[in-house]
């Protein structure tokens, strides 16, 4: 029986007005589970006439009590973490293990927001000339909309969201319709903790929900994270708009081998990186690149066996290695990806195509896949898979394999495994990529450092989390103040100096 699944508006469960709603599904079951209302424009402005109200006080609440809520905040999540991980599971699919390393890197940026008063200091200059002193402060900006992808329906809410309340905006989550669940608890563990009802607000709904806010002109900023198409949508409409706007998008992200690299340590880092989470990361690395013939060889005798003994299952088996993929569009177009790949020529190793499980049958399923042979110009090195399916390419220099990186569209993440100290840094240097891993294949920068993307990996000019989150969720006033003693006599008419 589906469960009738609601907004968060003002402190509380709303049905909305619109009339339309879409399902939500158990992945590894195919079963729906639930029934979401999806948000009319009139709906979404109801919820930003009531984020509005609440931003004026909670932004005029003084900055350690906002840090206070936070750190209670905090709490909830770490009492509510297993309780938390089964909504991950049963409406993503991702495994139990995995959700909880998901809501890890969200709580890690809820600390980061608990310091809010050291974050938000501003700037102060005395007498910077005619006993004038200058000072510039960090205001928030009122209702920020968050935009957020079905992969990390905990974490990525927590990255914006944690950080928008704490520079004490009210903060309207629009969040991936297909998983809503995780979004709804965070709004229910924020009001425990004390957050005044209004600033965290869940409205669900599709593109009518998005434009909504993307056009709203009380909505001054929009941080949005899904697929490039959409992400550079969202920030050409939100920016024509005049808001400030950050979109994190697709990727497609290579694992250079080189023939220096310890093999197995290679082998497991393309085992967790490619197929973790069912390849439905943004940082997931789908492209390994080993270096020369010989290296290829020895990385795809060790590599193949192990992606065959990747076992399916659901959430709640913690001996599965590959969850089910979201929706069965997302598996049909995954399976069509595969065929297009052996059309194309490529050499399908492991086809992992019409995975089943006894008790699962319906589930969206696709076992680990592996390609040999992959080349620049087919689709399925162009196109983001966002499934559990790898291919393996093989530039015969080191040379190539980095034009190779650098030509690719998106630059989202990348990783070189070596124990050559020289060619680590060349490579860090060489690539124009946003993150990039020595010996690291999920290379997500902490919450204390900034997180993005390059070239179509990411539109806007300021990262996730870190010292940039501060930036984009404030605007800064600067104060020229002097008192009647400081003032010479008489009108001057020429330009202030500092004279
Ligand atoms: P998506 O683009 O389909 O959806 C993202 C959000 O946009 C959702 O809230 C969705 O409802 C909304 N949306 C979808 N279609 C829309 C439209 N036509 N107009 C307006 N809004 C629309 O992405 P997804 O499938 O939920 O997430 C997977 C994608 O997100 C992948 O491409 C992945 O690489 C990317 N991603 C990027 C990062 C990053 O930091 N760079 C992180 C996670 C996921």
């Amino acid at each position: 029986m589906a469960e009738q699944l609601y907004h968060w508006i003002g402190g509380q469960k709303v049905e909305g007005t619109s009339g339309r709603s879409g399902e939500v599904f158990n992945p590894a079951t195919g079963e729906v589970i639930g029934t979401l209302p999806y948000a009319s424009s009139a709906d979404m402005d109801a919820a930003v006439k009531v984020a509005v109200e609440a931003a004026k006080s909670w932004g005029a609440t003084a900055v350690p009590k906002r840090a206070a809520v936070i750190f209670a905040f905090r709490e909830l999540l770490v009492q509510n973490r297993d309780a938390l991980a089964e909504v991950l599971g049963r409406e993503h699919g991702k495994t139990i293990a995995d959700a909880k390393g998901e809501i890890q890197r969200g709580i890690d940026v809820v600390e980061f927001a608990c310091g809010i008063p050291h974050l938000i200091k501003g700037e102060f200059n005395s007498n910077i000339g005619g006993e004038i002193d200058l000072f510039s402060v960090r205001e928030p900006l009122g209702v920020v909309g968050g935009i957020t992808p079905f992969n990390f329906p905990v974490m990525i809410p927590l990255w914006m969201g944690a950080m928008a309340i704490a520079c004490g905006n009210a903060y309207i989550n629009k969040c991936s319709e297909r998983d809503p669940g995780a979004p709804m608890m965070l709004a229910e563990l924020w009001q425990k903790a004390g957050l005044p009802d209004g600033v965290w607000n869940v409205v669900h709904g599709d593109k009518e929900a998005v434009d909504s806010l993307l056009t709203h002109e009380d909505v001054p900023a929009i941080s949005f994270v899904g697929s490039t198409g959409v992400g550079e949508y969202v920030y050409q409409t939100g920016s024509a708009h005049n808001k400030r706007v950050q979109a994190f998008c697709g990727a497609k992200n290579h694992m250079v081998i080189m023939p220096d690299a310890d093999m197995d340590q290679a082998v497991d880092a393309l085992i967790g990186a490619g197929y973790g989470s069912a390849g439905e990361r943004c940082m997931a690395i789908s492209v390994a690149v080993p270096v020369g013939q010989g290296t290829a060889d020895a990385l795809i005798e060790k590599l193949a066996p192990r992606v065959e003994s990747l076992t399916i299952g659901p959430y709640d088996d913690p001996s599965a290695d590959i969850n089910p993929l979201i929706t069965a569009q997302a598996q049909q177009r995954v399976e069509n990806l595969i065929a297009r790949g052996v059309e194309e020529g490529a050499d399908l190793l492991v086809d992992g195509r019409g995975a089943r499980m006894q008790g699962y049958e319906n589930g969206f399923f696709v076992g680990g896949t592996l390609f040999n042979s992959v080349t620049t110009e087919m689709d399925i090195y162009k196109q983001e898979i966002f499934g559990p399916v790898l291919s393996v390419m093989s530039p015969s220099s080191y040379e190539e394999a980095v034009s190779m990186i650098n030509d690719h569209e998106y630059g989202n993440g990348v990783a070189v495994f070596t124990r050559d100290g020289d060619t680590a840094r060349h490579f860090s240097n060489a690539v124009d990529i946003g993150m990039i891993g020595v010996n690291v294949p999920i290379p997500v920068p902490m919450a204390f450092h900034n997180f993005g993307g390059a070239k179509r990996s990411k539109f806007g000019d300021t990262q996730m989390h870190g010292p940039e989150s501060i930036r984009f969720f404030t605007k800064m006033k600067t104060i020229s103040a002097r008192w009647p003693s400081g003032i010479k006599e008489g009108a001057q008419l020429a330009f202030p100096t500092n004279g």
